[in-house]
């Protein structure tokens, strides 16, 4: 098989479907998938027989879930949510979502009556941001100062109450459940008095649900008293990266190894196109069978094939010396990976691969020079 390749494994993926299936079946709560994390859309025949829908950002995601999602199960959900919505997509969007949700005032006012008349039966929310959010990185902290993401209390127009079907709020990142505890307290107060006068309440993402350590019985313990102090109103929750994590992993193969006051072995990914979060959050994945620099024998810089210095994945030490030809491995490469990958430098995508549950590895796209041509001219 050529690498570099993206490979998710069914069974881990339906793993953390069945744990977030038993969150619905414990907490009453319907999760959908945010696809801005994880899109792989050939997995969606698994991830609709335990998700309720999706969560979309645009027109784009909007319909891949319509059209690549809804095709397994009739009755799930397009919930559509963008920072501004588009003159020229909002109809389009209002005729393929169930859930139109948006961000300010001004953007209600201006689309919802072209919205409702397109689609009566679509159903409306405003996101809210609750000012509450102790997520680690301030790219990634939805909350943060002069945040454009959510109406503040501040900025809510009570009288649009009457119109709202729903209110959404959306202020975690790789969080346990007493985070949300904290964010939900914060929305309550600011929020509380029209809550009643709702039909649900999507908690959004940032749930770390599906990490080992997370407190899953805090999560539906918190829903169900959320239910019940609000007569059994509806909660979503729309994960994305709990429904990718630790599901499979990034292969590629070492290309060159040269020497500058240390080893460096040069791969044939990179990650400022294949791993960006990784270069963004920052974190350092991990790679398979290899310690902290100086814990093995062998230690090597892990650079990529682009030409920005700071293409770097870490530095990691190995049992043995590494060789040209070598297959390396970092795990937990499958949420928020191709959904973001550029074609930076012209290298090649990664391909997207399926390994089954009988250990046998499908590919299933394939990148080539026609992709990075045709998205320049
Ligand atoms: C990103 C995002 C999500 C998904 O977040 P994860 O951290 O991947 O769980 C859900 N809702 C909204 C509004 C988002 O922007």
């Amino acid at each position: 098989m050529q690498t570099p390749v993206y490979i998710c494994e069914e069974a881990l993926l339906e793993k953390n479907l069945k744990l977030l299936d038993y969150v619905q079946q414990e907490s009453g709560a319907k999760i959908i998938l945010a696809l801005k994390g994880f899109a792989m859309h050939s997995t969606f025949d698994i991830v609709a027989k335990y998700l309720k829908g999706c969560t979309a950002s645009g027109l784009w995601e909007a319909r891949l879930a319509r059209e690549e999602f809804c095709k397994w199960d009739a009755n799930a959900e397009v919930h559509t949510y963008s920072p501004a919505f588009k003159e020229e997509d909002i109809e389009k969007i209002a005729g393929i979502s169930d859930h139109i949700v948006f961000n300010s005032p001004g953007q209600f006012e201006r689309f919802y009556k072209r919205v409702k008349s397109i689609n009566p039966a679509i159903h409306l929310s405003l996101r809210v941001n609750p000012e509450v959010s102790s997520s680690p990185v301030d790219l990634y902290n939805p909350c943060g100062l002069y945040s454009r993401l959510g109406t503040t209390r501040e900025n809510f127009d009570p009288s649009l109450v009457e119109k709202l079907d729903g209110l959404n709020f959306h202020a975690l990142c790789e969080q346990d459940a007493d985070a949300l505890e904290a964010v939900l307290a914060g929305f309550e107060e600011k929020f509380g008095d029209f809550i009643p006068k709702m039909k649900y309440i999507n908690f959004g993402g940032g749930h770390h649900i599906t990490r080992s350590g997370y407190d899953v019985e805090k999560l539906i313990k918190l829903v169900k008293d959320f239910k019940k102090r609000y007569n059994d109103i509806e909660v979503y929750l729309e994960p994305g990266e709990a429904v990718g994590w630790e599901t499979g992993y990034l292969e590629a193969t070492v290309l060159d190894i040269v020497h500058n006051g240390m080893d460096i072995a040069i791969l044939d990914t990179s990650a400022e196109a294949h791993m960006p979060d990784t270069l963004a959050m920052p974190y350092k994945a991990r790679v398979r069978g290899a310690g902290e620099p100086g814990e093995k024998p062998y230690t090597y810089r892990l650079g990529g094939n682009t030409c920005l210095a700071g293409d770097i994945m870490g530095d990691y030490s190995f049992d043995a010396p590494l060789q040209i030809g070598d297959r390396l491995i970092f795990e937990d490469q499958i949420h928020y990976t191709f959904v973001k990958n550029t074609t930076f430098n012209g290298i090649k995508l990664p391909s997207l691969a399926i390994k089954r549950k009988d250990g046998r590895v499908e590919i299933v796209k394939e990148f080539h020079y026609e992709d990075y041509r045709d998205r320049l001219s």
